[in-house]
């Protein structure tokens, strides 16, 4: 099948053949053809960018968040929550750990088992490249696939070169964050051969404000508070921050994974507060200032403010305070949408893991034919799960190719 039908050239100038094919060089690319080299196989990464782990550049605010020391199952979401539980179990946060301290990269524990670089991202892409050249993978970058086809083996084709490979990984990730380089190569690979694909969303995405919210909120813009945020029994206790857009913060974040257009999240402004406390114990004397004063000692002072211009008490009445209290706790908010691929720290769904072994990663439709990263219906939390989730599935392909 033509990828790109336009760019097609039959009569590609070069062949090129090789054990295995890697299709992009992130992640997961990288970890695949470093772990299948080093076993002895003749690695060639092919990548349209003009350098490799462009989004590992970018990533944690350029300090790359490279894993989570709690990594488990429960910290991804797919249509078959199990799936990533072999690979995550076979390629741990510590064996990742191990290879960046093997390379004297500083690195610090941020919060909640999350590890980032001391310097910079940089350090993790250079580490990855210098495993990829003391191994012998050859990474081409600059390289526009037109094509796959599968005879015996694969050929990728590019205008000018045609690549041989008996088995052919695909990474090349998911939608997120196109100005990177994202494209659906990976789905349209998928499609062609059969495979079926889960439903594609962005998640880890900030989320937009209806236009009545966006009249009471948008000018909170910059404000952040700690947060409980939830959709049905998932919740994440963390910071959320207000846009000019919407709300977004690593509680908002987390929840966006979960949200579905047109439904609502829960936030609880004030977890474990009881703000109206003070006010019920009273006897009289309530007053707007007093609820307002209240307010202010558990939220920010802009935030409490305005919660206390629009969710004032109908009435000074202990049964009102409560009702006010909960609406606290329960804020329901009905996002517009979120802030889409473009700002999307992932991509939710693709490739269905029923397509694949958990094992290997290998189709169970067509031998010699992986999926690995982002492209596969595993998407992590944020907190450096994506990642982990991206060395251990790529860990699993290169160790059985
Ligand atoms: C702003 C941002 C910050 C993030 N921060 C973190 C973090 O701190 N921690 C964490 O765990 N996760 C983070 N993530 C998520 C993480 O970056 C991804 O989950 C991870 O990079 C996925 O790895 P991958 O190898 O599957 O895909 P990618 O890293 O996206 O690699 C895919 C490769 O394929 C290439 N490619 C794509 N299309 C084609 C094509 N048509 N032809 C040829 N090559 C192609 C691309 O150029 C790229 O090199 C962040 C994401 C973003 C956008």
């Amino acid at each position: 099948m033509l990828l790109h039908p336009s760019s097609h050239n039959p009569s590609a100038l070069h062949e090129e053949t090789c054990d295995l094919l890697v299709l992009g060089a992130g992640a997961a690319g990288l970890m695949a053809a470093i772990m299948a080299s080093q076993r002895g196989r003749r690695v060639l990464v092919l990548d349209h960018a003009d350098r490799s782990g462009k989004k590992i550049l970018i990533s944690g605010g350029g300090r790359c968040n490279f894993t989570n020391l709690n990594c488990t199952a429960e910290h991804f979401l797919s249509a078959n929550p199990h799936f990533a539980r072999s690979a995550l179990a076979r390629y741990t946060p510590h064996d990742f750990i191990a290879l960046v301290e093997k390379h004297r990269i500083p690195y610090h524990e941020k919060t909640l088992g999350q590890l980032f670089c001391d310097r910079s991202a940089r350090d993790i892409v250079a580490m990855l490249e210098a495993e990829c050249h003391a191994v012998g993978v050859r990474i081409l970058l600059h390289q526009h696939i037109t094509e796959v086809r599968h005879s015996e083996g694969f050929v990728v084709h590019t205008p000018n070169t045609n690549y041989r490979a008996k088995t052919l990984v695909v990474a090349t990730g998911g939608l997120s964050i196109p100005k990177m380089g994202a494209t659906d190569l990976a789905y349209r690979i998928a499609a062609q051969f059969g495979l079926v694909i889960e439903p594609c969303r962005p998640a880890l995405v900030p989320l937009t404000w209806q236009t009545q919210d966006s009249a009471h909120y948008a000018d909170l813009t910059g404000l952040s508070t700690e947060v409980i945020a939830s959709q049905g029994r998932t919740r994440f206790r963390e910071k959320l921050l207000f846009t000019h857009r919407g709300l977004s913060g690593p509680a908002i974040l987390q929840i966006s994974s979960y949200w579905q257009p047109g439904g609502s999240i829960t936030i609880d402004l004030a977890p474990d507060q009881d703000c109206t406390a003070p006010l019920r114990a009273q006897a009289g004397g309530r007053d707007a200032a007093k609820f307002r004063a209240a307010l202010r000692d558990v939220l920010p002072h802009r935030l409490a403010d305005r919660w206390a211009v629009l969710h004032s008490p109908s009435a000074w009445t202990n049964a009102a305070l409560l009702e006010t209290e909960d609406r606290l706790h329960q804020w329901q908010v009905i996002p517009a949408g979120s802030e889409g691929y473009a700002k999307a720290e992932v991509t939710a769904g693709g490739i269905s893991t029923a397509e694949l072994s958990a094992q290997t990663m290998e189709s169970r439709r067509v031998s010699g034919l992986y999926f690995i990263g982002e492209a596969v219906d595993v998407t992590g939390h944020l907190g450096g799960y994506n990642f982990q989730w991206a060395w251990a599935s790529g860990a699993a392909a290169g160790r059985a190719v």
